[in-house]
């Protein structure tokens, strides 16, 4: 929990760096461009797939949240990996989204904190939080069956029931100002004056902005905490799903990396690997989300897991992957996308090779079978 006093302090910092060289006008040229270089920087909390594995926390404008390991603005920028239909897709909203803010933006720079900043810290907690209600999936609730059954078959096939909690991310939670309020109460020193304000910057937005809070960004987590919690957004499947996929595969797809991402916290000090997991070095990050990759190939194309097909999951997964950024020397590297492919196809050959036996084989002999192959995925 932090004070308010820290909290104008992380805001003037943050305030300093954006409008370092330029006025506090909305037609000053250089303040589009200088908004658009921080985009980057405020939509670090835009993940796709982050790890909280041990209870480390940062906080930004007075929320606490877990740490960021991944964040989806690294793998937009424009690098050696090049465009592909989900990075344009992803560049369209980001963009949407910067836009909608300067259109509505009347230069009050604590209108950046709280809009680029903070409403993505509080529909984390919104997903996080006991007493919100986070189950259900898709914009109205449309994909929660599905979910629902997805769940029960992962529990079923990884023996793991009632030890995973799966919640859903929606963009429409930020609409709600009533709950805006209680997070600032909950979660923030700021008294009720100062929250009285920001309520003020967030109804504004909200009134007057197309973009803010429904973008998809907002909705766009998917990430799983060492306490058992899963949370998949909204947006993060839509996005997907606009690059021509089905979102149910989307889903079937993020549920079981995420979950695989539990099966090594359930496992943690019990499985061995050749370095030490989760201690946040890119090599470290990468073997334990390539293994992540291998067991969704296992699940999704068992005979008694998903049953899909592997080059359906072949698909899919290629669109997931350029989710993996090209930052090779980031704590958050996940990989490249052809070392992630070829850890999910080993996955799938696993599969191959323990149903002929007619057999889920143990959350141990996945693990073994992973390391038997990480060499030569990571050669
Ligand atoms: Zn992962």
């Amino acid at each position: 929990m932090k004070t308010l006093t820290k909290k104008i302090s992380v805001l003037a910092i943050t305030i300093g760096v954006i409008l370092s060289s330029c006025t506090n006008e909305i037609d000053s040229p250089n303040l589009e461009s200088e908004l658009k270089a921080v985009s980057a920087k405020t939509s670090q909390n835009l993940s796709t797939d982050r790890v909280s594995p041990l209870p480390t926390v940062s906080s930004l404008h007075g929320i606490v949240t877990d740490n960021s390991l991944f964040s989806l603005a690294t793998a937009v920028v424009p690098s050696e990996c090049g465009t592909t239909p989900f990075r344009d897709i992803t560049s369209f909203y980001n963009d949407a989204l910067i836009n909608g803010f300067i259109a509505s933006w009347d230069g009050n720079p604590d209108a950046i904190g709280i809009i680029l900043d903070d409403y993505f810290i509080i529909n984390q907690i919104a997903a996080l939080d006991e007493n919100f209600n986070a189950d259900t999936f898709g914009a109205n609730g449309e994909h929660t069956n599905y979910v629902n059954n997805r769940v029960r078959s992962l529990e079923k096939f990884w023996d793991m029931s009632d030890l995973i909690e799966v919640r859903g991310q929606h963009t429409s939670t930020l609409e709600d100002l009533d709950f805006i309020r209680l997070v600032y109460e909950k979660y923030s020193t700021a008294p009720d004056v100062v929250i009285d304000y920001f309520l003020e910057i967030a109804e504004h937005f909200n009134n007057t902005s197309n973009q803010i809070p429904e973008n998809p960004f907002y909705a766009s987590d998917g990430f799983a905490t060492f306490s058992g919690f899963i949370v998949v957004g909204d947006g993060i499947v839509s996005m997907l799903a606009e690059t021509g996929i089905d979102p149910k595969v989307v889903w079937s797809s993020i549920l079981a990396h995420e979950w695989a991402h539990q099966i090594q916290f359930l496992n943690f000090g019990v499985f061995n690997y050749p370095v030490p997991a989760f201690i946040g070095t890119p090599e470290s990050t990468r073997m334990t989300e390539l293994e992540a990759d291998f067991i969704t190939g296992y699940y999704l194309t068992h005979k008694r897991g998903a049953t899909y097909n592997w080059k359906r999951v072949e698909g899919v997964l290629s669109s997931f992957f350029e989710i993996g950024d090209c930052g090779f020397t980031s704590n958050g590297h996940h990989g490249t996308p052809i070392q992630r492919m070829e850890a999910a196809r080993l996955g799938y050959e696993l599969a191959i090779s323990a149903q002929k036996k007619g057999k889920i084989l143990s959350q141990q002999q996945v693990h073994d079978g992973f390391i038997d192959v990480l060499d030569g995925i990571v050669d």
